[in-house]
């Protein structure tokens, strides 16, 4: 038998419970989470393609990153300045990749940071033929109650306006055959009533992915989602979910364990690269089991 068992190809052992300030910074998360640094190789699906990965220091668009250079690619990525010292060990690693990083820090709830954003990685990286839109916030709350007005908008002003804004700004740019990737959640399919904003804004992810494939089909722009399960990453233990949540965080799922970021970058590397020519509008989940419906 080649293949690995899916249920224990990674620990499923209780995580420390250990708590950060947002954002979350993958060095000092315990356990590393895998982004495939060493785990992941590449095949040339992506020779010279241009990328810009939002959210792209630590796990799942670190992952994303680095997937993509190790087939190919040159890769910007965004991430918020507080995680430069994340956003280097990932230059690093596309760097020993043969390929180039560019390294573009700031706040996506920034409307002119966005078009400023889309407009430097195609600027440095000579072009652009895929946007990976993965950054994201998410802050629990015990109850309606408990959400304010102005973690209401924090949340939908980072996962879901920059998505709207940087795709304005790159149909300047992408040409027939570029794509776009989302990411949400399973979330955006069954909410969690202590993540109502989140949840929410996952869904307006989904809905976005969809309209935004109708117009731009028509360009030759394919736009697609993924929709990931729980995943080990520093935004889980920066309030993602409740202290008393973390030890068992995703053991409850079909493969009894959290999935690792490198568990997705297959996906995402998927939907930018030819082999999925025919895909568009559609949504990935890589969820350890739970249906998206
Ligand atoms: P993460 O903390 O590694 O990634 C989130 C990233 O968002 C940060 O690295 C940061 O660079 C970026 N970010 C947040 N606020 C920002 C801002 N204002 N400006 C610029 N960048 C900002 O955690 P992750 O789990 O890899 O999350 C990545 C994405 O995956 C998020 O959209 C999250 O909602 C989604 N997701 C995660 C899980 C999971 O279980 N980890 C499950 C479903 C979906
Ligand atoms: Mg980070």
């Amino acid at each position: 038998m080649a293949a690995q068992d899916p249920r224990t190809k990674y620990s499923n052992a209780d995580f420390p419970q250990q708590e950060q300030p947002i954002p979350g910074l993958q060095k000092e998360l315990n356990p590393k989470p895998d982004c495939g640094e060493t785990s992941y190789t590449g095949h040339g699906r992506l020779k010279n393609y241009k990328m810009l990965v939002t959210g792209g220091d630590s796990a799942i668009g670190r992952a994303a990153a680095i997937a993509y250079a190790k087939e190919g690619a040159d890769v910007a990525i965004n991430y918020l300045p507080a995680e430069q010292v994340d956003a280097e060990e990932v230059q690093q690693v596309i760097e020993e990749a043969g390929r180039k990083a560019v390294l573009i820090p700031g706040d996506i709830r920034n409307e002119q940071f966005n078009y400023d954003l889309v407009e430097q990685a195609y600027a440095q990286l000579g072009g652009l033929d895929n946007v990976t839109l993965v950054a994201g916030h998410q802050q629990y709350r015990d109850s309606i109650k408990a959400f304010d007005t102005a973690s209401f908008t924090d949340t939908f002003e980072t996962n879901v306006y920059p998505i709207f804004w940087t795709v304005q700004k790159a149909i300047d740019y992408l040409e027939p055959g570029a794509t776009i990737t989302t990411t949400s959640s399973v979330q955006g399919y069954n909410p969690s009533p202590i993540l109502h904003d989140y949840a929410a804004s996952k869904a307006a992810i989904i809905s976005l992915t969809k309209s935004l494939s109708e117009e731009l089909g028509a360009k030759g722009i394919r736009v697609n989602c993924v929709a990931p399960g729980p995943f080990w990453s520093p935004l889980q233990i920066s309030g993602g979910q409740p202290q008393s949540k973390i030890p068992t965080f995703g053991q409850k799922e079909v493969l009894g364990r959290a999935g690792q970021p490198v568990e997705l970058s297959g996906v995402y590397v998927h939907l930018a690269a030819e082999e999925s020519s025919y895909t568009t509008g559609q949504v990935y989940g890589v969820t350890g089991g739970t249906q998206l419906d």
